[in-house]
């Protein structure tokens, strides 16, 4: 049997990986600025993370959401804490589509409503109501909920005044938007679409599943803004490579069995995972680090020519370029050994690990003053 061939890929095969670093099958170095679509939030086989895991797998690996499973309240309680939600509940699933799946659920259980607000660019996954939410034309839902979604451009507040309206079941918006360019949400239009929801009795969705743990330099990215979302999701770094999603729900959501559900989402190994993030999130204070060092290359960064606009905050890095960015990256990759991200046709991506260090950054700079 053939994989079915829907992924474009280098040859490069990595067989070991540490900390900000990768080898390749014949001991080729390299720097992962990418962490393989900001999954990589602690570093590659984190000794704190591998230990933990191993230990759960000797336990138990797996067991259905019949029984009770300590390790699940045990990250719902740490999450709370380090987020700062701690009268949210969670909902446990497998990836960042699901997750938003289930968001728009709840949204639409809420309210009794259907049509959500979504935005030019936005990337919310590639399940049928993630992608009806999702600006890609290319990708294309065989179920057709398009109809319920109008998309708006971010950032445009009239825009948004004009449409939410009291038949609104669901604002989504990235904190930051990664696949649509690392453009930031602003604050004045997070507070916005929070007052207007508010008002109009719709529910704001934070998709937070690549801007979120701490990747912006705050746990959430739209802490900047100080607003509450009513709904929070989450997945890529949550669990370092593990997977796992996860649903942060005010508390004027009401459970009630078969809600919501899923076979594999909260299982011990995926909790274990995500428990030792948040430890090792703590224990070394990445959220501190990714805005230390996201500040430091931005400065940096600022100062090389060739460069047509940057975005982003903390280790969530959008570089714009007037050329086509392909041969940049490619050069980075296969000249210097660092792989990086794109954006578009013209946006150079960053989403390393959160234990990035400064010696790190600065083998990236040099390179790609070279490079361009
Ligand atoms: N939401 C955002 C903002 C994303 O960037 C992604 C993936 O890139 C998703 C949702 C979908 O996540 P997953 O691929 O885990 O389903």
């Amino acid at each position: 049997m053939n994989l079915f061939n829907v992924y474009p890929l280098y040859d490069i095969e990595p067989v070991k990986a540490k900390g900000s670093y990768l080898w390749d099958k014949n001991g080729v170095e390299y720097l992962d600025l990418y962490g393989g679509h900001a999954v990589i939030s602690i570093g590659h086989s984190h000794p704190y993370y591998v230990a933990k895991l191993t230990e759960q797998l000797n336990n138990i690996s797996f067991y259905s959401n019949s029984v009770k499973i300590p390790v699940q309240e045990a990250l719902a309680e740490k999450l709370g804490k380090l987020s700062g939600y701690e009268d949210y509940s969670l909902f446990l699933c497998n990836s960042g589509a699901e997750a938003n799946e289930n968001a728009l659920k709840l949204a639409s259980f809420f309210n009794g409503r259907k049509k959500v607000i979504a935005f030019n660019k936005a990337f919310h996954g590639r399940t049928a109501g993630a992608v009806a939410v999702t600006d890609n034309k290319s990708i294309i839902a065989p179920i057709n909920y398009d109809e319920h979604v109008s998309f708006l451009p971010l950032n445009d507040i009239e825009a948004l005044k004009q449409h939410v309206t009291d038949e609104t079941c669901a604002v989504i918006v990235e904190g930051i938007q990664g696949v649509g360019g690392i453009q930031v949400a602003s604050e004045a239009f997070l507070q916005a679409a929070r007052e207007l929801c508010d008002k109009t009795g719709a529910i704001l969705i934070l998709d937070s599943v690549q801007c979120g743990y701490g990747r912006s330099g705050k746990f959430f990215s739209h802490q900047y803004a100080n607003i509450h979302p009513d709904l929070m999701t989450t997945a890529k770094g949550m669990g370092n490579g593990f997977p796992i999603g996860g649903v942060l729900i005010s508390p004027k959501f009401q459970a009630k069995f078969g809600m919501l559900g899923t076979t594999f989402g909260g299982n011990h190994l995926a909790c274990t995972a995500a428990v030792a993030v948040l430890d090792v999130i703590k224990e070394e204070n990445l959220i501190e680090n990714a805005a230390t060092l996201g500040d430091y290359l931005m400065t940096q960064l600022k100062q090389i020519n060739g460069i047509k606009e940057l975005r982003g905050r903390g280790l969530m890095i959008g570089i714009e370029f007037e050329q086509p960015v392909d041969a940049i990256r490619d050069a980075l990759l296969f000249e210097h050994k660092i792989f990086c991200g794109y954006a578009g046709k013209h946006t150079l991506r960053l989403l390393p690990s959160l234990a990035l260090t400064q010696t790190e950054c600065d083998r990236f700079l040099e390179a790609l003053q070279k490079v361009i």
